[in-house]
């Protein structure tokens, strides 16, 4: 077996420097913060809970950013706002489009950073994958993003900004005076982008009470999925706090494999981790856990892998999702072959649970699952040892 990785790398994390007496985007403020912003830039306290209800629905609503364009706020409160407050989101580096449909957005954030955003069309659906860090301090050994020293952790206003820009890109905001459209194109998100949510869970936590707001992006609970590749301490607090969906990538059936696969099982294995998850439902209210599995030939793929699987998650309500392989450079594995995949999800059908097996999505562009890494970072590798990425 390969050397196990360390739980985390040695990273290089960036301070989050704010600009000076800039301006303070209201992007990412929760409605309490937001109240609190409105009132310290004059608003007074009576109107402040209106003021929040109004601003809230022009920006997520509506999609405006623009001061000047909320037009049912007086003239001179709206002169107040632009001299405190913005409303800006990430900007769009670049777009590529699939042969199969999906959209990878390149997404600059403050600092320079950048992260990857997933637009995923479906038929009855469209879900968004989007990141809460930029690269993963985790090191799983199969994740391209585990991969990338660069670590920052993004904020509310970048998580949430992240929906926002892919409906200006998909032109879902609605129109004034135009019949309601109840077809979403962004109908789900999924937090499976690049990071480790539940090391970034305030920030996960405001963005997704932001998403899920009725007054503004109005995505429901049971239409976020987050997935953690097994941040115990965490998993509670996101079933009281955000109550959305969980996922979690399990990957392996022993401690011996997984130590090797998701390093964060050496802090805490399978039997601590399946512990956690079998309260997650009852305490979120929620349906079923997403057991993410991804096929390794040879590695976790067997026929008795599937067995102790079923045997481990016995009495959790769960639905297994099995995840082909994608490869990346140097990447040390290989995907699973077909047969070997369906023989899996067979056993673990047979066993009462759903085991649909991910189709690769977007892999042409290296936008499937654990291929996203930011193209500064390559940039970055690419100028320090052009003959290392090219393979020599
Ligand atoms: N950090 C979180 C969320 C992001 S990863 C987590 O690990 O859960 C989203 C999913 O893609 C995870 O299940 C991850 O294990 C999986 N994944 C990572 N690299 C992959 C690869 N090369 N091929 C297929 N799935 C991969
Ligand atoms: Fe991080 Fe998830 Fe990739 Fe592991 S699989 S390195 S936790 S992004």
């Amino acid at each position: 077996m390969r050397p196990a990785a360390p739980i985390t790398q040695d990273v290089l994390t960036i301070p989050r420097k704010l600009p000076e007496g800039g301006l303070t985007n209201l992007v990412g403020l929760t409605r309490e913060q937001m109240r609190d912003a409105l009132v310290a830039a004059g608003t007074p306290e009576r109107q402040a809970k209106m003021r929040v209800g109004q601003v809230w629905q022009w920006i997520y609503h509506w999609g405006v950013r623009d001061f000047a364009k909320m037009t049912n706020l007086a003239k001179d409160y709206r002169a107040l706002l632009a001299a405190h407050f913005e409303v800006t989101i990430p900007e769009l580096v670049s777009k590529q489009v699939s042969a199969d449909g999906t959209r990878k957005y390149l997404v600059r954030i403050t600092g320079g950073h950048e992260v990857e955003v997933v637009y995923i069309p479906e038929e009855s659906r469209g879900t968004l994958c989007i990141s809460s860090q930029v690269g993963c301090t985790l090191t799983c050994s199969f994740c391209h993003t585990g991969t990338q020293k660069l670590v920052r952790n993004l904020t509310a206003g970048e998580i949430v900004g992240q929906v926002m820009l892919a409906r200006d890109d998909l032109g879902e905001w609605p129109i004034p005076g135009a019949p309601k459209d109840e077809t979403r194109l962004v109908s789900n998100v999924v937090l499976m982008g690049m990071g480790e949510p539940l090391y970034n869970f305030e920030n996960v936590r405001d963005a997704m009470k932001i998403v899920m707001d009725g007054e503004g992006l109005t995505i429901s609970r049971r239409r976020i999925t987050l997935s953690t590749s097994g941040v115990v301490p965490e998993i509670a607090r996101t079933a009281e706090e955000i109550g959305c969906l969980l996922a979690v990538s399990f990957h392996a059936t022993t401690d011996a494999v997984r130590d090797g696969l998701v390093p964060i099982n050496k802090k805490w294995n399978i039997e601590t981790l399946l512990a956690a998850l079998r309260d997650y439902p009852r305490l979120s209210n929620s349906e079923r856990i997403t057991f993410e599995y991804v096929m390794l030939k040879g590695v976790n793929d067997s026929d008795a892998d599937a067995r102790r699987l079923v045997k481990l998650i016995q009495g959790i309500p769960a639905k297994i999702n099995l995840i082909p392989f994608n490869e990346w450079p140097g990447a040390p594995y290989q995907r699973s072959d077909w047969e070997r995949i369906e023989a899996f999800s067979d056993i673990v059908y047979k066993a009462g649970y759903a085991s649909p097996i991910r189709t690769p999505r977007g892999e042409d562009i290296m936008a499937a699952c654990g291929q996203l890494k930011s193209a500064t970072e390559r940039a970055r590798k690419v100028r320090a040892a052009p003959q290392a990425e090219a393979g020599v």
